[in-house]
């Protein structure tokens, strides 16, 4: 059974590779994204493995179908990078990993939310530079503080574990209730209540056409003044231009992004001797109170080792016509 696996870093190998002496399974690691204009690499490749920047529209979808592809295994939670619908008309089928550290996200979520909060970024470099003065430092406490948690699900309650033991107050929306939350003192509201309430707000829902643009001019209005925004999630859940005029208006007041909306141009890659033409994401850098990180949520060693073992998983079971309950249909 042949495997391509595009957008190959290094440590995906090294994980693969970890994994890989229980599964007879023959990988070919490609450093590029799957696209239109890469997926004919994947001909003669039974499974093909891709990430969160790869992206399977229906031409690509074609290609691989063509090319002898039966299965496009996501080493990944998210799948708003795939036509699904039409996957599933061409007959291709598609696996997932649904959860592999819901705790890494969160533990990288509420390592956001402090570092803004306590102005770590700025401290570290100060006293690289021997300077210990405080001024410009001040922070405030997380104990007593609203936290407004967008998506129950995995990562939601994990972030709603955490912050219990802060002595955070949560108030949580999601269409689908979970009991696990209210166990842990999380009380569901309406969208606008715990817009309109929270002190901090973290966004734990998938990238959909309902959730696109969650946060946009509207939803940021009805915001308090000098409010937290975190974003952990999927780019898309942020209309990032008016996040960005309303950090300059200074309603916004800290925020934290693992991801962004254009993200696909940028993250994973050593762009630093590049000149970066997204005027948007470079104008965010320049503020004292924003932290934008390159989608390294997931990037610890026990997710990159559950990833690497349910993918594995994933392509010889269903490829041996069994189920592993990862399909997405
Ligand atoms: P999950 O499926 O367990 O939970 C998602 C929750 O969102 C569900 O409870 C669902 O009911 C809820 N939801 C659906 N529509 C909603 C809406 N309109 N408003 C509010 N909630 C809604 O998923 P998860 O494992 O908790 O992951 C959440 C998201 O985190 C993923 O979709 C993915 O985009 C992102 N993620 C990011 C990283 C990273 O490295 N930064 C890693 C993994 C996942």
């Amino acid at each position: 059974m042949k495997l391509a696996v595009f957008n190959s870093k290094s440590y995906d190998k090294t994980f693969f590779t970890q994994n890989l002496t229980a599964y007879p399974l023959d990988i070919t690691y490609f450093d590029v994204s799957l696209n239109q204009q890469t997926a004919e690499l994947a001909a003669g490749f039974s499974a093909v493995c891709i990430f969160v920047n790869d992206i399977a529209d229906k031409t690509t979808l074609d290609i691989l179908k063509a090319g002898g592809t039966e299965l496009i295994a996501l080493r990944c939670a998210g799948f708003n990078n795939v036509d699904v619908q039409y996957a599933k008309q061409i007959g291709l089928k598609i696996c997932r990993v649904p959860e592999y550290s819901p705790e890494a996200v969160a533990e990288h979520t509420v390592g956001l939310m402090l570092t803004l909060s306590r102005k770590f970024h700025k401290a570290y470099n100060r006293v690289k530079e021997d300077n210990f003065s405080l001024v410009g430092l001040m922070g405030f406490n997380l104990h007593n503080k609203t936290v407004g948690i967008i998506g129950t699900g995995k990562i939601g309650l994990a972030v709603a574990k955490i912050l219990t033991g802060f002595g955070c107050k949560l108030l949580c929306y999601d269409p689908n209730q979970s009991e696990q939350i209210k166990a842990v003192g999380g009380r569901y509201v309406e969208l606008d209540q715990l817009i309109a309430q929270s002190d901090i707000i973290s966004l734990h829902c998938p990238l959909m056409p309902q959730t696109q643009y969650l946060i946009n001019h509207a939803s940021i209005d009805k915001m308090k003044p000098n409010v937290m925004l975190i974003n952990t999630s999927r780019g898309g859940l942020l209309k990032t231009d008016d996040v960005l005029q309303a950090l300059k208006q200074k309603k916004i007041g800290y925020l934290g992004l693992d991801v962004y909306e254009l993200e696909a141009n940028l993250f994973f890659e050593d762009l630093s001797t590049e000149i970066i033409d997204d005027d948007i994401f470079q104008r965010l850098l320049t503020f004292p109170n924003v932290l934008v990180t390159g989608h390294q949520g997931f990037f610890t060693e026990e997710a990159l080792n559950c990833i690497a073992q349910t993918t594995l998983n994933n392509v010889i079971t269903i490829l041996n016509g069994e189920k592993t309950g990862n399909e997405l249909f």
